[in-house]
C-alpha cells in the first residue's frame, strides 16, 4: 500500500464523526460511508456505536446489505458496540439478526442501560460503555485481546475485531484500538 490507506466508517446513524482525529493519527484517511458508491477503495470498514436495530433498517432503506457483505469478504472490519452486535454470530436481549462473521454471541444491554454507562480502563486507556452488549465467544478461534472481569470487550478473528465499547470518545489519539485496526489493513 503506497498511499495512506482509506478506513470508511458507516455513516447512516451512530457515533461516526469521533472517529476521524483517531483514525487521521493512526496513519489513515477518514470517509463517512453512506452510499454504496462510498465503499468504493476503501480500504478497512467501521460498523461503529449507535442502535443496531436503527441500523439494520437503514442498511436495508439504503440496499447496502450487498456492499456491507462485500466488505466483510475483503477487507478487515471492526464492529464498535451496536456495530458489534452488526457482526455476531447471534444475538439475544432481544433475539435480532445479525451477520455472522464473528463467531461470538451478544447480549445487548448486558451491561445496563444508559444509567449504567461508565468509564473503563484498557491498558492505560480510557474508554466508554454506553449500554453496551456483553461478548461471549463461541468457539477458541476468537482472540480474546482483553476483558472486563470475566468477559471479553476486544476481540479479533482473522482480520475482524469488535469491542463491545467505544474507545473513540476519548480524547487521545490514536487510542490503541485504532492502532490495532490500522496494522491489520496495512498487514492486510
Ligand atoms: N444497546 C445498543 C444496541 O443494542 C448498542 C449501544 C451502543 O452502540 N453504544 O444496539
Amino acid at each position: 500500500m503506497t498511499s495512506k490507506p482509506v478506513i470508511g466508517v458507516l455513516a447512516l446513524q451512530g457515533c461516526v464523526t469521533p472517529h476521524k482525529p483517531h483514525i487521521e493519527a493512526a496513519g489513515g484517511v477518514f470517509r463517512p460511508v453512506k452510499r454504496a458508491a462510498d465503499f468504493d477503495g476503501i480500504d478497512g470498514l467501521i460498523l461503529p456505536g449507535g442502535e443496531s436495530t436503527t441500523m439494520l433498517k437503514l442498511i436495508d432503506r439504503f440496499e447496502l446489505a450487498d456492499c456491507l457483505k462485500k466488505a466483510f469478504e475483503r477487507m478487515p472490519v471492526w464492529g464498535i458496540c451496536a456495530g458489534a452486535i452488526l457482526m455476531g454470530e447471534s444475538v439475544a436481549n432481544p433475539i435480532q439478526r445479525s451477520y455472522g462473521v464473528i463467531p461470538v454471541t451478544l447480549i445487548r444491554n448486558g451491561y445496563g442501560r444508559q444509567m449504567d454507562s461508565t468509564h473503563f480502563d484498557i491498558d492505560g486507556y480510557t474508554v466508554s460503555f454506553i449500554r453496551a452488549p456483553i461478548m461471549a465467544p463461541v468457539n477458541d478461534d476468537v482472540e480474546i485481546l482483553a476483558k472486563r472481569g470475566e468477559s471479553p470487550v476486544w476481540v479479533l478473528y482473522n482480520d475482524k475485531m469488535a469491542t463491545s465499547f467505544h474507545p473513540e470518545l476519548t480524547q487521545d489519539y490514536p487510542s490503541p484500538m485504532h492502532e490495532r485496526f490500522m496494522s491489520l489493513i496495512t498487514k492486510h
